[in-house]
């Protein structure tokens, strides 16, 4: 993860340049702009890739915590109604995984995009098996928990397939 906090115009520039000539700075800084959910295009130039990071650091500023935002919804994907989660917002269909881009951060529902989220892999989330999801629309990569231990649990098969692949 790359330390520099860069504040001046001439700062962004010159780390901008680095990241240009430096493939391995390059992808740090990749990384650090999809976790924060921006999509970002193979060929865009280092200096936009800094100020990309810094808008959306200066955004989350603004609200940085998850909201509980537990919804009923009808699947983009598979077309099923999704019942509320209950003692955990519902954020993905429980049969196919699937979900949409609606939040920048977990339930403040500010993304614009409102594309299909596909379901990647799983990983090992903080205290959680978490899904990682990539948007169809704009690339932004996403994280939900895999919600095992609500009344419409996700589907354990859909769930192992996730894993196998
Ligand atoms: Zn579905
Ligand atoms: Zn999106």
């Amino acid at each position: 993860m790359p330390s520099e906090s860069p504040k001046s115009r001439g700062d962004i520039k010159q780390l901008g340049a680095r990241i240009d000539a430096d493939p391995e700075l390059r992808r740090a800084w990749v990384l650090r702009a999809e976790q924060r959910g921006l999509a970002v295009e193979s060929g865009v130039p280092g200096k936009k890739l800094v100020r990309m990071v810094l808008d959306r650091a200066d955004q989350a500023q603004v609200r940085t915590n998850p909201i509980a935002r537990d919804e009923a919804f009808t699947c983009v994907q598979c077309g099923r109604d999704v019942p509320l989660g209950g003692k955990r917002p519902r954020d993905h269909c429980p049969w196919c995984l699937h979900s949409r881009h609606v939040d920048v951060v977990p339930g403040d529902r500010a993304a614009t995009c409102g594309g299909l989220l596909v379901p990647l892999r799983l990983e090992p989330g903080s205290g959680s098996l978490d899904i990682l999801y990539r948007c169809a629309s704009c690339g932004a990569a996403a994280r939900n928990r895999v919600l095992d231990d609500l009344a419409v649990p996700d589907d354990p098969a859909a769930v192992r397939a996730l894993s196998a692949g």
